[in-house]
C-alpha cells in the first residue's frame, strides 16, 4: 500500500536491532484516517472469505484491527496481555515472546468471544519472527476456529515470520513489505523488485 510506504518514509526511524520505530502513526500516537486506509484494503483482500471474526493483540494490533472489523461488519477482538495468570479455566491462552520488550507474555482470550463457529482473521501491526502471530494462531486453534489468513501493516520479509506462516499454509497479507534496513533507511520489497 503505497499510502503506507509513504508514511514510513516520511516518518519510520530505524532503530538498532531491526526495530522500525513508528510511533507517531501506529504505535504511540496513531492515524484514523491511516487506520482507515488500511481496514478498507484489509477488508477488500478477505470480504469472500466469510470472516466471523477479526482477532489482535493488544496493544498495537487494536487500531488496524478495529477498522478492519468496522469495514467487515465484524466484530474484534483483542487478545489481553499478562505476565502472569492464575485463573485460566476461562481463557484460551499462549506464550507470546515480545520481539521489541525481550520478554515472554501471557496472552489470553475469553472462551465466549472465539469458537469452533468462528471463521477469524488475524491481523497485527508488525510480523517480525511471528511469535505474536504464533501465540494467536495457538489460540485458535484451542478454541477450534478456522484461521482465514493473517493481516499485517508492516511486515520485515527478512525475519522468520513470513517462512513460519507459509509453512502453515496460511494466506498472509502485508500492506506494506520491507526487504532490508540500509543505513538508517528502509528498503520495501518493490524496491528491489525494480
Ligand atoms: P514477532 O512476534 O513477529 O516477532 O513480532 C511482532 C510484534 O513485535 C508486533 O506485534 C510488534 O508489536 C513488535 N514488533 C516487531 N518488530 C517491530 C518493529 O520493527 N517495530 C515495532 N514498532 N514493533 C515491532
Amino acid at each position: 500500500m503505497k499510502l503506507l510506504e509513504e508514511r514510513i518514509r516520511h516518518d519510520g526511524q530505524v532503530l538498532p536491532g531491526n526495530v522500525l520505530k513508528v510511533d507517531n502513526f501506529l504505535n504511540h500516537q496513531v492515524d484514523p484516517e491511516l487506520m482507515l486506509t488500511m481496514g478498507e484494503e484489509f477488508a477488500r483482500l478477505f470480504r469472500d472469505n466469510g470472516i466471523t471474526k477479526v482477532l489482535t493483540v493488544e496493544s498495537s494490533g487494536i487500531a488496524p484491527a478495529l477498522m478492519t472489523g468496522l469495514k467487515l461488519q465484524m466484530p474484534v477482538v483483542f487478545a489481553r496481555k499478562h505476565k502472569s495468570l492464575t485463573l485460566v479455566n476461562d481463557l484460551y491462552t499462549a506464550t507470546v515472546y515480545s520481539y521489541t520488550k525481550k520478554v515472554s507474555n501471557k496472552i489470553s482470550i475469553s472462551k465466549k468471544f472465539l469458537g469452533a463457529q468462528d471463521k477469524v482473521l488475524i491481523i497485527d501491526d508488525f510480523l517480525a519472527n511471528g511469535q505474536a502471530v504464533a501465540g494467536l494462531i495457538e489460540v485458535c486453534q484451542q478454541a477450534q476456529a478456522e484461521i482465514v489468513g493473517v493481516g499485517i501493516a508492516i511486515e520485515k520479509t527478512f525475519q522468520r515470520g513470513h517462512q513460519l506462516l507459509k509453512e502453515k499454509h496460511i494466506r498472509l497479507e502485508s500492506l506494506a513489505k520491507i526487504a532490508a534496513f540500509e543505513n538508517g533507511q528502509v528498503v520495501f520489497t518493490d524496491d528491489s523488485d525494480n
